[in-house]
């Protein structure tokens, strides 16, 4: 089913005494869009455009102009199911307006000062604006490292911060949050603690995503296999508590932007596909902010790699090859950073193969450089790629931007996912028909779409989604809203041996399908990206 989450109705936009005089209006504003018809897929930021300078307009001296606001916003909350307003609409709402409320005079009078508002708020229509805040979620003191199910190994030093970035997108009516946790994963039911604590934005516009960083404390907690579990509630409870913090910096810190977004091959050593090496997704995408004098306020990199240089088996807290990348952007002067994965399942890793010290010849296995200066390696090389990519892309003045959600079930047939379920004590809700919940958003900036999954995708998943979105950039958020596991199409589900682990830790045969065609039917469901080049 279709989602869609507008902004929430401010306290003093409630119905009058006129309420009943403003229903018939709200009702011809209905009927305006219903005999119009049209097509859905260039109509809704018309329609929120063409609402919105009304509301301006008719708030600057109607008196009952919040109680038709309110009606006219909730009018509006199932727009994307279908609705069209004509450039005609607003002036023929007023006209009607004038005719249940004042006599002719009076209604001209009104009239040339809603046009003249009308107009002035076109002129002043560049209303994109971005923000971005941050917090440290390293632990102090520091708590065992997890890469995933079983043991965790005792921390004994840090390398770098683990940090929580954000950045809110807004415009016009709709405010987007966008996450990354330096964590192995974070689970809805934290995400939505973090929701809570941010009031101003509703809940299902809040992407929280994780890096997939490998040496972070547990934030499932993970069934220790003596009856306990390997996370630390309390650690849990303060990154939810810093993540909303950083989100609400973000909201305080909005300001007048334009947005760049691009799209190339990342070149140099960053990443292969350890399972086989040459099958995984060389492009980066690259988001960024800039003010009115083009100087960057933030640099979003989008790329499909395990951060796991330095693993999970050494006892060092960090945030991986995500910690250097991040600096470096900022040092060069790209505004905040933050790094949001992809599609980055079985097995798209770091590059720090040792080609020196080979392990495998036959199998074409080498040994693995896990060191602090190859994180750093790494990051630096991803930072400067993306920096380039951006450099001259154009930049788009006033991009639209459309946020929707749907939730998507999925049967769990896998054991060890169903004991990480109804064990865990964050209690993760589930379904009686053994299947969980997940929710998916679809967002488009610009020219750009982003789908976000609730896991690990493999590529060649994360190949086909991108080649049926609709943007001219097309962005997917792995490990967002959700990090339930590794998801396959049924024809790699437990196919290779080599897939053993991954099809083991993946929630069923039909994990993959499911995503697909229920995605792609969102993604056709909702509005479609403005295309820039000719
Ligand atoms: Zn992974």
């Amino acid at each position: 089913m279709v989602i869609h989450s507008p902004q929430k109705v401010p306290q003093d936009a409630r119905p009058s005494r006129s309420q009943n005089r403003v229903q018939r209006l709200a009702n011809t504003f209905d009927s305006q869009r219903s005999v119009r018809g049209g097509n859905q897929d260039h109509c809704q930021q018309a329609c929120l455009k063409q609402r919105n300078r009304l509301e301006f307009s008719l708030s600057d001296f109607a008196p009952h102009s919040y109680s038709l606001s309110f009606l006219l916003r909730k009018r509006s909350m199932n727009y994307v199911e279908h609705s069209e307003t004509g450039p005609k609409a607003p002036f023929a709402l007023i006209l009607a307006y004038c005719r249940f409320r004042w006599t002719v005079p009076v209604c001209l009078l009104l009239l040339s000062h809603c046009t003249a508002a009308f107009v002035g708020s076109i002129a002043a229509a560049n209303d994109f604006q971005v923000g971005t805040g941050r917090r440290v979620i390293t632990p102090n003191p520091l708590l065992p490292v997890s890469g995933g199910l079983g043991p965790t190994a005792p921390a004994r030093e840090k390398q770098g911060e683990l940090m929580a970035r954000a950045v809110v997108f807004q415009s016009q009516e709709t405010t987007i949050a966008i996450v990354s946790l330096d964590l192995l994963g974070f689970p809805s039911v934290l995400g939505d603690r973090v929701r809570g604590r941010v009031p101003r934005i509703p809940a299902k516009n809040i992407l929280i995503g994780s890096t997939h960083t490998h040496s972070a404390p547990d934030c499932y907690g993970f069934a220790d296999g003596r009856g306990g579990h390997t996370g630390d509630l309390k650690y849990m409870d303060l990154v939810a508590v810093k993540a909303a913090e950083a989100i609400n910096e973000a909201l305080d810190q909005l300001k007048p932007a334009k947005l760049k977004v691009a799209t190339d091959e990342a070149k140099g050593k960053i990443a292969y596909n350890y399972y086989a090496p040459d099958l995984y997704d060389r492009r980066m995408s690259v988001i960024q902010a800039v003010d009115a004098a083009d100087k960057p306020l933030m640099t979003l990199v989008n790329y499909a790699i395990h951060p796991e240089v330095l693993g999970s088996g050494q006892g060092i807290v960090s945030p991986d090859l995500i910690g250097p990348l991040c600096d470096r952007i900022e040092e060069q002067g790209g505004g905040a950073a933050l790094f949001m994965n992809g599609a980055q399942g079985g097995m798209i890793t770091a590059d720090n193969r040792d080609l020196s010290r080979p392990k495998d010849a036959l199998r074409g296995v080498w040994h693995d450089d896990r060191t602090w200066k190859e994180c750093v390696r790494i990051g630096h090389t991803m930072a400067d790629e993306a920096l380039r990519i951006i450099h001259d892309a154009p930049v788009q003045a006033n991009p639209a931007v459309f946020c929707g959600a749907v939730e998507i079930k999925f049967p769990v047939d896998s054991p060890l996912l169903w004991a990480v379920v109804i064990s865990s004590p964050l209690k993760y809700p589930y379904n009686a028909d053994h299947s969980i919940t997940a929710r998916v958003n679809v967002v488009n900036l610009g020219n750009t779409q982003i789908l976000t999954i609730p896991g690990e995708a493999l590529p060649n998943i994360g190949f086909y989604l991108k080649r049926k979105m609709h943007g001219e950039h097309n962005l997917l958020f792995g490990l967002t809203n959700d990090a339930f596991g590794y998801i396959l199409t049924k024809v790699d589900f437990h196919s290779f041996t080599r897939y053993d682990y991954v099809s083991r830790t993946s929630l069923g045969e039909m994990t993959g399908e499911i995503l697909i065609e229920r995605s792609l039917e969102f993604i056709e469901q909702s509005p479609k990206p403005v295309r820039i080049t000719p």
